[in-house]
């Protein structure tokens, strides 16, 4: 099988306009690899280092929670042990719940137990391949995330997986790390700050010349910048087919989102999605969720809730934003169909 894969990991959302800083001002900059992905915090003041080096630790510790191959982790532990209720950490239990709470609101277009089929299809390992229907059928027969079962019990936190069902948090715990990092980078007194989690952009206050961040959201099709939205104290999470993917002999394009409900990689009118919110983790939820509904269903989705704003970019070079973004959006890309969402 041709095998095509190309990672942008973090090249997904490109920063800009972040580079004018005057000397006067402590930087720091830390990169580090975590969570499958390339991490940066650029933070700025006295304390800014000491910061960034919490905001790591944090981010690792987080990973020891969530990993779903280290065998330490909650979540390795209950995808082995489907027989039992276990004993998990909080902060687990806390970010199961919340995705299974957006795994309903959005009809299962979010679905945090897709380990199974994501494996089959090599997501997990890299060796790319395209399961038959029968292998989906049997895998389909396991990804009904209703049947996770959460408990709270004197102070202590237990899941229970039933057998088979394997849980992914990968679409919703770099959101968690990034909320994590902007809480130590204030508790640090940073009041400025840019981090780029693997794509997620989340920003803290304004920019030391006390302008807004402008964060650039990707050309689906040539990694330039599509579009700059000015934002401060929110984030930009972009779910998009170009990140991560592989072509099969068939010369189809199969990308690592996937339909709960068709066991497949998604196929729909959508380039990517971007949220813009206050929280990374109703962020990089809903991105992976509107990612998946397509553009029709997520903007309807939007309309009901309207908590959030929300970026389309169809296949077909058109883009739909919503008001809140109004005044805040610059295209660099020319699009056929520019709408604004009210
Ligand atoms: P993101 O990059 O945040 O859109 O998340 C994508 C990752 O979430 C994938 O690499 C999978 O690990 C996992 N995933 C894929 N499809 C889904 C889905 N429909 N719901 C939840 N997680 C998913
Ligand atoms: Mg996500």
């Amino acid at each position: 099988m041709k095998k095509n894969i190309v990672a942008f990991g973090a090249l997904l959302v490109l920063a800009f306009s972040v580079f004018n800083i005057s000397c006067t001002q402590n930087q720091s900059v830390t990169s580090f690899q975590a969570m499958n992905t390339f991490m940066s915090v650029k933070a700025y003041g006295k304390n800014s280092e000491a910061a960034a080096v919490a905001v790591q630790k944090r981010v690792e510790e987080l990973e020891s929670y969530l990993s779903t191959t280290n065998q330490e982790s909650d979540v390795y532990n209950l995808n082995h042990n489907q027989k039992a209720s276990l004993e998990i950490h909080p902060e687990t239990y806390n970010l199961v719940r919340f995705a299974l709470n957006i795994a309903e609101s959005t009809g299962g277009a979010l679905n945090p137990v897709l380990y199974p089929v994501t494996s089959a299809w090599g997501f997990t390992t890299g060796e790319y391949r395209v399961p038959s229907q029968s292998e989906i059928d049997v895998l389909l027969e396991n990804v009904d995330f209703s049947k996770v079962m959460l408990e709270e019990k004197g102070g202590k936190y237990f899941a229970f997986m039933p057998d088979k069902m394997m849980l992914d948090l990968g679409a919703v715990g770099k959101g968690y790390a990034g909320d994590e990092a902007i809480k130590i980078l204030k508790e640090n007194g940073i009041t400025s700050a840019l981090l780029d989690f693997g794509g997620n952009v989340q920003t803290l206050g304004l920019k030391p010349d006390k302008s807004e961040w402008k964060i650039g959201i990707k050309n689906p099709w040539d990694g330039s910048v599509a579009c700059g939205i000015s934002v401060s104290n929110k984030c930009v999470i972009t779910s998009g087919g170009y990140e991560r993917f592989f072509t099969a002999d068939d010369g189809k394009k199969y990308i690592h989102i996937f339909d709960g409900k068709t066991g497949y990689p998604v196929m729909n009118d959508v380039a990517s999605t971007t949220i813009v919110c206050q929280n990374g983790i109703y962020g990089d939820a809903l991105s992976t969720a509107m990612f998946v509904m397509g553009a029709e269903s997520s903007i309807k989705y939007w309309k009901q809730h309207r908590d959030f704003d929300l970026i389309v970019i169809t296949n077909e070079n058109q883009i739909f934003y919503t008001t809140g973004l109004k005044g805040k959006i610059q295209f660099m890309h020319h699009f056929d169909q520019v709408t604004l969402v009210e």
